[in-house]
């Protein structure tokens, strides 16, 4: 028998269940590269249902206490009086969300003796401490793509939501004006703008295939360059070095995640290079950029808007300065938790289980780490070096 411990954000605050807006969500079987969505041996959820929050559980209940197991499910994350603080020792398997990550520091890893995976139910695990994790042999799993495309849906909505001022344009309405001139004077048609994205993964590249009809000039740097026949396809140049995109693009988007080499990755002084008037958009991870070199672009001007949901830290305090910078389109992280991403990630999360308890192989699309070193989508995502912590374990800040 084994402690399962999950970390879900709160119901909502109206209640559990919502009163949905549809009856229904479309029924997807392969991601663009052919590979299947989740198939566990069954699901205990309805498509369509909020599974993300504490009373969805995923939709893991039934399975697990059928199998004999325990699921321990809580929002509750902060601190050493924390449910997840107090549960964790004992727990065999931890289940996190980015959205509302439980973050798995080295000293946490320590303390969780029994500790043998780590499902994030999502992608981007860098709320664990893969230097830890691997000290410990502990597998990190994500449902890989589960979530790619509704990120890459939300990234072309943020861009054109910030070059066309429709946040702005849509506050004057609300508040019962008309007047036409402010809400034109910071707009812009996307048509004919230089777009980079700051990895071409499977987000990056679905951002790129989606922004193509938009007639844009479209770069990208990566780690690993794109097959010629890809680049065609897309109409995106490979740009070696983040530093040479930075300086000529109208809009960056930025799909990389967070590991020692992308921390910060945008600061002062890579800000400083950039055009004025260039816009940025993160829905990747919050310590990709210098928070306060953000708010400081904005105020000045050389940025002419931001716009993510990720934040550090999860949630993000009440005085969090991204919520009162100006020309900003900032949304709690959402744009990977959407529904229709939630039933894949709640079936993947569950296809994990199944494999874990039945030792059986877990997809090498889905691990991150294991057996002491990282492994499957995370040895060709992530850098791990002694010594160097992954950033954003909770350590910061
Ligand atoms: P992916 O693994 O398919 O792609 C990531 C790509 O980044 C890889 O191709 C890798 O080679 C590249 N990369 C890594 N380091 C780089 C560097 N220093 N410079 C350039 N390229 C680099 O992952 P994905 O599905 O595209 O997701 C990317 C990230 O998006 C995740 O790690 C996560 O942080 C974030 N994400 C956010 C949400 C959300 O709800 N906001 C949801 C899913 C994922």
């Amino acid at each position: 028998m084994a402690k399962v411990l999950a970390v879900l954000y709160p119901d909502p605050v109206g209640g559990y269940p919502p009163k949905y807006a549809r009856d229904s969500i479309p029924e997807i079987t392969h991601y663009p590269d052919g590979s299947t969505v989740p198939s566990p041996e069954g699901i205990d959820f309805k498509p369509g249902e909020l599974l993300g929050s504490v009373s969805g559980e995923l939709g893991l209940r039934k399975y697990l206490e059928s199998h004999g197991h325990q699921l321990i499910v809580t929002s509750d994350k902060q601190g050493p009086d924390s449910v997840f603080e107090k549960e964790l020792p004992t727990a065999d398997v931890v289940i996190s969300q980015p959205f509302w990550p439980a973050y798995l520091t080295a000293d946490l890893i320590n303390k969780a003796k029994n500790l043998k995976l780590a499902i994030t139910a999502g992608i981007g695990s860098d709320h664990v401490d893969l230097n830890a994790a691997n000290e410990h042999h502990i597998t990190v799993a994500e449902v890989t793509y589960s979530n790619s495309i509704s990120v890459a849906e939300s990234d072309v909505m943020q861009v054109l939501a910030l070059v066309r001022n429709f946040i702005p344009a849509h506050e004057i309405i609300q508040q019962g004006g008309w007047n036409i001139a402010d809400a034109a004077s910071r707009s812009y048609d996307l048509e004919g703008m230089t777009v980079g994205i700051v990895a071409a993964g499977r987000i990056g590249r679905a951002v790129l295939e989606r922004l193509k009809p938009f007639n844009v000039k479209l770069l990208y740097t990566q780690r690993h360059q794109l097959p010629a026949e890809v680049e065609k396809q897309l109409g995106a140049t490979f740009v070696a070095d983040v530093k040479d995109l930075a300086k000529v693009v109208d809009v960056a988007v930025l799909c990389a995640p967070l590991h020692a080499q992308t921390y910060h990755m945008f600061d002062d002084k890579l800000l400083a290079t950039m055009k004025r008037g260039a816009y940025i958009v993160n829905d990747s991870r919050g310590e990709l950029v210098d928070r306060d070199a953000i708010v400081r672009a904005l105020e000045s001007g050389h940025l002419a808007g931001y716009s993510g949901d990720v934040w550090y830290p999860q949630p993000a305090p009440a005085d969090h300065p991204w919520r009162s910078m100006p020309h900003q389109a900032m949304i709690p992280h959402m744009s990977g938790t959407s529904l229709s991403a939630q039933a894949r990630y709640a079936a993947g999360t569950r296809e994990i289980l199944e494999a874990f308890f039945e030792n059986k192989p877990i997809r090498p699309e889905y691990l991150i780490a294991q057996d002491g070193h990282l492994a499957g989508v995370g040895a060709k995502s992530y850098t791990v070096k002694k010594g160097e912590e992954t950033p954003g374990s909770g350590e910061k800040e």
